[in-house]
């Protein structure tokens, strides 16, 4: 099973990439946690992603092609894969198409700006051990502090509400046109062409999950 997660930052892809990952037993290839690991990691590809990252805007599509193209030539994705936050923009999916990998299925978990917002620039997070907050849906005892440790929470700067409005244009503009790609090849109908769906992705996580799994199955 060869699936396409499509969602704007925040729609809970990362939720529910856990889920499908679990039930179909196919990795997770998200390419901004690759991203994010690189920076942490002070590697050089960190670096030079760094800066575009925090300003939200994408990663040019050549350095991002060959970081998936040599991910899923690792033997863990043999069964299937799970791409999370790849394809972002027309030339990514087409790449895709010209290497010949053949996607099973597309899903777009669909959520409005407003709401996306309100989850991302709430969000607060723990740097040392990743524990997510949220102001509103999931406070800390101590506002602003790890429940764990107490060390003071940050807002990540790619969550700032002016970097999500920027990141979710770029979404708009950029990544929704691959619906657009992903069904005009469905409804040519030839084998080996990926079914789409869209999916409401203001329900809660399980009823989401739920709606996604009857799609795959
Ligand atoms: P994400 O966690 O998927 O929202 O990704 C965080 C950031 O990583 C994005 O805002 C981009 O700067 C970069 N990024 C992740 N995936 C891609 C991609 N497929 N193409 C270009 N940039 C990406």
């Amino acid at each position: 099973m060869r699936v396409i997660l499509l969602g704007p930052p925040g729609s809970g892809k990362g939720t529910q990439a856990q889920y499908i990952m679990e039930r179909f037993e196919i990795p997770q290839i998200s390419t901004g946690d690759m991203l994010r690991k690189s920076v942490a990691d002070n590697t050089p590809l960190g670096n030079q992603v760094k800066i575009i990252m925090e300003s939200g805007a994408l990663v040019p599509d050549d350095i991002i092609i060959k970081l998936v193209q040599d991910r899923i030539k690792q033997p863990d994705c043999t069964k299937g894969f799970l791409l999370d936050g790849f394809p972002r923009t027309v030339k990514q999916a087409e790449a895709l198409t010209l290497a010949g990998v053949q996607m099973d299925r597309v899903i777009e978990l669909a959520v409005p700006d407003d709401v996306i917002v309100e989850r991302l620039s709430g969000r607060r997070i723990h740097p040392a051990s990743g524990r997510v907050y949220h102001v509103k849906f999931q406070p800390p005892t101590r506002e602003d502090h790890d429940d764990v440790t107490g060390d003071p929470l940050i807002l990540r700067e790619d969550d700032k509400e002016e970097t999500v409005r920027r990141r979710l244009l770029v979404y708009h503009t950029q990544t929704q046109p691959l619906v657009g790609y992903y069904t005009s090849l469905a409804i040519k109908n030839v084998q080996g062409l990926p079914k789409v769906t869209k999916i409401n992705g203001t329900e809660g996580p399980l009823v989401v999950c739920d709606l996604i799994f009857s799609f795959l199955s």
